[in-house]
């Protein structure tokens, strides 16, 4: 393709973007495809010879966006969100067409240090003492498994990485039942085993009881395991519980345990000072990542992870072949060695330009409205006799259930599952569920960039009815 067609070619792009962004609401939220539809409308080989560009949008419009499911569509409700935003776009088109590969320093001076600064917004945005130095990684079960193998080094005075397996003695890490599964993937991949994950109970409000935590670990040091690493939550995946991090903190203090922070949603809400409180007062933990990609309106991928020490984060990602060696190695942050892969992408421009595009004011705008949907929705929720609250709605995420009496256990569960599935089909809303003390769980979001109270108002209307036209199964 030649510059001349890549101009032209791009300028219908951009108006297919604007145009989209302006209908997305046009398109069934949740693909309506079957499985295999698009697969089977795929040629079977690739084409000897080079296609016009135009036919490439053709088959993008007539095979793809059928089997594309709208996570910008403001009456996504379901899982936890993936937001984008206009300057998050922008940013991605130059970051692409630069497209450098920011592994070192020196193979882009630029990002390595609108990273760093950008990391410093961040923790200064959501309240991280200044001691806390960040890094983008790709996504927050990398961060997560980047804390682990630092807590698994550091427990094992940096010899699991030589050594191996028989450096481990019997590691345990801790975490909460309602912890994302994240955390088991880093824990069998870093050699620890699945077996020497120990979930602890949680309160009535599905967050982490500090009392069993403590008796835990007590209990495994009395059996001669080493406890390595807990794991708190600030806005567990399934209702948003907010682990107690001043009481956990303190525990792992006293007993030298490396306190990882998984706020991958929450941590956005940390930027209104009304919900610092998440934070607890003393920061006793060892890292943090959350998600701009989740809810601050920087598309996927970009992910924030801080550390209390950088020098220990790198000990255990360090590796010097003779091609990596530099001048400037020692001056400035390599951020190869701040995690597992090699090459990075430039994200830290996305962030850039979505932090000034919409000032720290209009993020905070936009966060403390999808709280207040939640909460709004769970309010109408909790005054129907026949729908419940399953869960106490303490951010964006509202988990509840149909239940107008006289059903079993098993038959809600069955009713609920089919309510769910009926307003996905619809393609009008898309909610995903949880189970929740065996009951299952309607999960709504109100976290999407663009969701406006009416978007709630008209779901809402559209469970009730669903709910209420349902036969009992
Ligand atoms: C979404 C989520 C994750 C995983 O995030 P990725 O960036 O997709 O890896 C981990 N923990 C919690 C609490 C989450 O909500």
């Amino acid at each position: 393709m030649k510059p001349d067609e890549f101009r032209r070619q791009a300028h219908e792009l951009v108006e297919w973007m604007a145009s989209y962004m302006e209908n997305v609401e046009s398109y069934p939220v949740k693909s309506q495809s079957a499985p295999g539809e698009i697969f089977k409308k795929l040629p079977g080989s690739p084409p000897d010879n080079p296609e016009p560009f135009e036919s490439l949008m053709k088959d993008f419009s007539d095979i793809i966006m059928p089997g594309i499911t709208h996570w910008q569509h403001p009456s996504f409700f379901a899982y936890f969100p993936a937001n984008s935003s206009p300057p998050s776009v922008l940013a991605e088109m130059l970051i692409s067409t630069l497209a450098s590969q920011c592994m070192i320093w020196e193979t882009s001076p630029a990002a390595a240090e609108l990273e760093q600064k950008m990391m410093m917004w961040l923790g200064e945005m959501i309240g991280l003492p200044p001691v806390f130095e960040g890094v983008i990684q790709d996504t927050a079960s990398t961060a997560t498994l980047a804390a682990i193998l630092t807590a698994r080094e550091k427990s094992t005075g940096f010899c699991f990485n030589s050594d191996g397996e028989s450096a481990a003695g019997k590691l345990r890490v801790y975490c909460s039942g309602q912890t994302h599964s994240s955390v088991e993937k880093a824990v069998r991949i870093a050699g620890i085993g699945k077996k020497n994950l120990v979930r602890i109970g949680v309160m009535d409000d599905f967050s982490m009881d500090p009392l069993k935590l403590e008796s835990a670990i007590t209990r495994d040091r009395e059996m001669g395991y080493v406890p390595c690493c807990v794991i708190a939550t600030i806005g567990t995946t399934g209702t948003t519980a907010i682990d107690p991090l001043d009481d956990i903190g303190h525990i792992c203090r006293q007993h030298g345990i490396f306190l990882h922070v998984d706020a991958a949603m929450a941590g956005t809400a940390l930027i209104l000072p009304e919900f610092r409180w998440m934070l607890g007062e003393k920061t006793y933990f060892d890292s943090f990542v959350f998600n701009p990609h989740k809810w601050m309106f920087t598309n996927f991928d970009c992910s924030a992870y801080f550390v209390r020490d950088a020098a220990s984060l790198i000990r255990t990602f360090e590796i010097l072949p003779e091609y990596l060696k530099t001048r400037t190695r020692g001056l400035v942050n390599d951020y190869r060695d701040w995690g597992v892969p090699l090459g990075r992408r430039f994200r830290a421009l996305k962030l850039w330009f979505v932090i000034r595009s919409y000032g720290v004011k209009g993020l905070q705008e936009k966060v403390r409205l999808h709280i207040k949907l939640a909460s709004g929705l769970a309010e109408r929720i909790s005054v129907e006799s026949d729908f419940e609250l399953l869960a106490p709605a303490v951010l964006s995420v509202v988990c509840f259930r149909y239940n107008p009496g006289g059903i079993s256990e098993d038959g809600l569960n069955r009713m609920n599952e089919a309510l769910n599935h009926k307003l996905n089909d619809s393609g009008k809303i898309y909610l995903t569920h949880t189970v929740l003390n065996g009951k299952y769980a309607l999960r709504m979001v109100t976290a999407q960039t663009n969701v406006a109270p009416h978007h709630v108002d008209a779901a809402w209307e559209l469970i009730k009815s669903g709910a209420r036209s349902l036969q009992a199964l």
